[in-house]
């Protein structure tokens, strides 16, 4: 039986990476696709792609920051097919660097994006499957909702609100006939961090840094989709993410070391400052 045939699901973020490769296996499964992001070229990139390829899709062009925005995708949504079966809170940004040298404009960004963003899309969502009796929220938090990011300080406490508010909602929803699911990836090849800021940092220093093996967009959707057929909770890759996180909750001073090093790789990279 294919899970998703005849299934609508929105995508936020659905133009690039995590939420591209989304959209391209939902809809070759046979659902109907609205891809929701603020960069209409790469909504509709990825709506022409899934249509060369025979499946539905449609394009909105929303801020997530936007409850308003939020609001309409939602409600079109509803009133041109009827339904929401999905709705994929996955769009999110990265602004990062020591925290001293952060704003608040830049802390407010990242909130507004990452976290605004995942209770508008849950809660108006979570409205509408409700009365329908069904539906599944799917929020992409990170690893980094669910353990210390020192360094990336203003998205690691913005998913670790979004893993707060799922976890709290699956419960919620339990009674009701919706579920809700929490995506927790290690790094995944995207663009996120070619467009992430870390203050007092060139961006390129910050993309030369990062460490090889992230894994490819199409094993990452694979897994997502897994986990959603299998209703789970934490949807977390990969295996030695995974193991991270289990260290971290049984053990969590043996990675007190890991954790330092994180930032002051941040702060060499910043200005060659070294505090240990
Ligand atoms: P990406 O940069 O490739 O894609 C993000 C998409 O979100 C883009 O299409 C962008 O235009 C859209 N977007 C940004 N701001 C928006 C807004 N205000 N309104 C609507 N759309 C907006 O990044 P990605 O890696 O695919 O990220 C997807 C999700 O996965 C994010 O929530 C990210 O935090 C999370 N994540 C990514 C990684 C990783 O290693 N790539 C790891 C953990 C979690």
């Amino acid at each position: 039986m294919n899970y998703f045939k005849d299934k609508v699901a929105i995508i936020t973020g659905g133009g690039s990476g995590i939420g591209r490769e989304l959209c391209f296996q939902l809809a070759k499964s046979g659902a109907t696709v609205v891809v929701a992001d603020i960069r209409e070229d790469y909504a509709e990139s990825t709506v022409d792609e899934i249509k060369n390829r025979g499946g539905t899709a449609r394009y909105m062009k929303v801020n997530v920051a936007s409850e308003a925005e939020v609001q309409q995708l939602i409600e079109e949504t509803v009133s041109q097919y009827g339904r929401i079966d999905y709705m994929f809170n996955n769009a999110g940004i990265a602004i990062g660097g020591d925290v001293r040298d952060l704003t608040m404009a830049q802390w407010k960004k990242v909130m507004d994006i990452n976290w605004n963003g995942v209770l508008y899309g849950s809660t108006i969502a979570y409205r509408v499957m409700a009365q329908q009796g069904f539906g599944h929220i799917v929020n992409t938090a990170s690893a980094t909702g669910l353990m210390p990011q020192p360094g990336n300080t203003p998205y690691c406490a913005s998913k670790h609100a979004v893993v707060g508010l799922s976890q709290s909602l699956r419960y919620e929803g339990a009674d009701v006939g919706v579920k809700v699911s929490t995506i927790c990836p290690g790094h995944v090849q995207t663009d996120i961090y070619k467009n992430m800021t870390v203050a007092n940092v060139p961006n390129e220093k910050v993309v030369e840094s990062l460490p090889s093996g992230a894994m490819k967009t199409s094993e990452a959707v694979d897994l997502i989709l897994k986990g959603i057929i299998q209703n789970k909770d934490i949807i977390i890759f990969p295996v030695a993410v995974r193991w991270a996180w289990r260290i971290h909750r049984l053990f969590p001073a043996l990675l007190k070391q890991a954790w330092l090093r994180k930032i002051r790789s941040i702060r060499k990279l910043k200005d060659g400052e070294v505090t240990q």
